[in-house]
């Protein structure tokens, strides 16, 4: 059972855990969108895995969800549609998670097994259905203000790297501007020693 009172788990959803000291995660929300081609092309590139949050309801059969999962990504879930899920009911909040794991599953036919809330927000209901439904929370401890720096994108690549730490997990989108900014976070990520995984 998820305890919001619990910092050494809440500590767990913001961090890579302990064991793997001197690497950082990567997380793209709000997709599959029409950048993802381009994430992954870079990403490819470089060789690295990172996990990706889709609203279900943005998900078509096709969509590259194949190539996300054949080069080693990993698809969470980000809900259906964006709903802010601490303003609904239990019940509302329950569909809206299990529908989109429901629906993720039954297209790709991988298992869903991590979750972030749209906003960020979420609270003890929320943890408790996605105890019930064996998800893991994911969060982020690096924001990096890609949604507000359409044509600023050197602001992403310092919002990011001057302030990544070991194990931080680091926000993301599907975005234009934040394609464009990827390459050179990897190479700040990169020159500040740490290196790149998707396991959690
Ligand atoms: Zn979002």
């Amino acid at each position: 059972m998820y305890d919001l009172k619990d910092t050494r788990w809440i500590k767990n959803i913001y961090q890579v855990r302990p064991a793997a000291l001197g690497q950082v995660i990567l997380t793209f929300d709000d997709g599959p969108g029409r950048h993802l081609n381009d994430i992954l092309d870079i990403l490819n590139a470089e060789n690295i895995q990172a996990i990706f949050f889709w609203q279900s309801k943005l998900l078509y059969k096709g969509r590259p969800w194949r190539r996300v999962l054949n080069e080693g990504h990993h698809i969470g879930s980000h809900a259906c549609n964006h709903k802010n899920l601490v303003r609904l009911t239990k019940g509302q909040q329950f569909g809206q998670i299990k529908y989109s794991i429901d629906k993720i599953e039954s297209i790709t036919g991988t298992k869903v097994q991590h979750f972030r809330p749209p906003y960020g927000q979420y609270n003890e209901d929320t943890m408790s259905i996605l105890d019930e439904l064996n998800l893991t929370p994911i969060m982020w401890e690096i924001t990096s203000y890609d949604w507000s720096n359409k044509h600023t994108p050197e602001k992403i690549v310092e919002n990011v790297v001057e302030h990544v730490k070991d194990g931080s997990i680091i926000l993301l989108h599907e975005l234009e501007q934040t394609a464009k900014a990827l390459p050179q976070i990897i190479e700040g990520i990169r020159e500040k020693g740490f290196e790149f995984t998707n396991k959690l």
